[in-house]
């Protein structure tokens, strides 16, 4: 049995693992040169377990009119038919029921992520920059506590271990943040949440599936179209080239919909394009993972080095402004945490990347309506958190149709 697993980013790697696990013979094919070139390079490295909150929610619709005006300085939006379209989408699921849902899923995906990527780095040996950092995520109003406290009940139901604390619990959880602006109330603590380099994850795990020869990786390569007959896909065109396969599982991240509307199926996954930066801690620099809720920011401290990302842009797959959003979110983190970072070190390294979003915020994972197959995108902010879980389950949606 041949699977070819398209998208070499996080999801796809991650695919080829659980895959390869279960016996099958399996080709990754990305256009980049490396695996880890999209959205999963330089992410902010949370694997936020219990932080899964849907973007789609009520609240949200009141911040609409400033996003449209350009007043909110965190995020862009370019009106085209496509955003519109996944716009109108992404307004059905801003109901409290659906919101309530989407999240609930997600943590529920997310708490099984963490557990077999526990597992899943006991077994393969390498190193990726894991700990468990904990995660705070700042409250800058009461309004934000209130919206807060309601969704930290709702996930204390569904296993989530996170709780609120009070600006002095929080000052003595995390020292570091005494010395940040008088940004937050409160924040939502969640003790087990961890932090790794998911490219560094990617490449690691690509290393060692090659090392036993359990994956072969074809990078350079474009996939241009899927191949089906009789409502059945069973090859893919590569550049010139056609491959056979048995299954084809499509992880191609914020493009997935490119490749898939070559064969009748818009996914509506939208590129929401962020940004990060690197830089060397500074002299308090968070220990934990830390979420500003207000200015749609976090900081994470990988490996002694301090990575702040943030900004959510709906212009589509434009990176023209990343010099300038680069600057704003620079120029923002020294306001929020002046100390958090050496900012005016030259050992800087900056990048932005697109999410690929759905308006529910639910990845879509598992068979097609076209027979063999099978889709796992769609993870918006969540990709790395969720990666172990989603590729687990896309290879099990596989074998149950062999
Ligand atoms: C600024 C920022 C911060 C983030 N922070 C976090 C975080 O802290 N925690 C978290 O969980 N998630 C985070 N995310 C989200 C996470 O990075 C993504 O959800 C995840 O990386 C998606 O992985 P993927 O493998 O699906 O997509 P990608 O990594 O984008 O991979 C898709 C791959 O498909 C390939 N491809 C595209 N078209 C073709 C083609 N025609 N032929 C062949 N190959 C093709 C691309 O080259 C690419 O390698 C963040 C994202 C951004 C942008």
């Amino acid at each position: 049995m041949h699977v070819i697993v398209l998208g070499a980013g996080v999801i796809g790697t991650t695919t080829a693992y659980y895959l390869s696990q279960l016996g099958y013979r399996v080709t990754v094919i990305d256009r980049a040169s490396d695996v880890g070139d999209g959205a999963s390079f330089a992410n902010a490295g949370q694997l936020s377990y219990s932080f899964t909150d849907a973007l789609a929610k009520p609240e949200f619709l009141a911040s609409i009119p400033g996003l449209l005006l350009g007043r909110d300085p965190g995020a862009r939006v370019r009106l085209t038919p496509g955003l519109m379209s996944w716009g109108l989408r992404f307004l059905g699921q801003c109901t409290t029921k659906r919101a309530a849902e989407n999240t609930v899923a997600v943590l529920k995906t997310a708490m099984r992520s963490a557990k077999l990527m526990t597992e899943l780095s006991q077994r393969v040996p390498f190193e990726f920059s894991h700990r468990r950092a904990g995660k705070l995520v700042l409250l800058g109003s009461e309004a934000e506590l209130k919206a807060a406290t309601i969704s930290n009940r709702l996930k204390n139901l569904h296993g989530s271990d996170a709780k609120i604390l009070s600006r002095a619990e929080v000052n003595s959880a995390e020292p570091a943040l005494e010395r940040i602006s008088n940004e937050f109330i409160a924040a939502v603590y969640s003790q087990n949440d961890e932090v790794g380099d998911s490219l560094k994850f990617t490449a690691g795990l690509r290393k060692w599936l090659e090392e036993d020869d359990l994956v072969t990786f074809r990078l350079s390569s474009t996939a241009r179209r899927i191949v089906a007959n009789d409502g059945r896909a069973h090859a893919v065109v590569v550049d010139d080239d056609t491959i056979e396969a048995d299954a084809i599982v499509v992880c191609m991240g914020a493009w997935s919909g490119h490749l898939l509307r070559t064969i009748g199926i818009n996914p509506h996954i939208y590129p929401m394009r962020g940004y990060s930066i690197t830089l060397p801690s500074g002299e308090a620099s968070p220990s934990m993972s830390v979420t500003v809720l207000k200015h749609r920011m976090v900081f994470s401290n990988i490996d002694g080095f301090i990575r702040i990302a943030g900004f959510a842009d709906f212009v589509g797959f434009d990176s023209s402004a990343d010099t300038e959003r680069i600057r704003s979110l620079l120029e923002l983190a020294r306001q929020v945490a002046p100390d958090a970072a050496r900012y005016d070190s030259r050992d800087i390294f900056t990048w932005g990347g697109f999410r690929p979003m759905t308006p529910s915020g639910q990845p879509l994972v598992g068979a097609t309506a076209v027979r063999g197959l099978f889709l796992n995108a769609g993870h918006g902010m969540l990709g790395w958190t969720l990666a172990c879980s989603t590729a687990y389950d896309a290879a099990q949606a596989v074998a149950r149709t062999q």
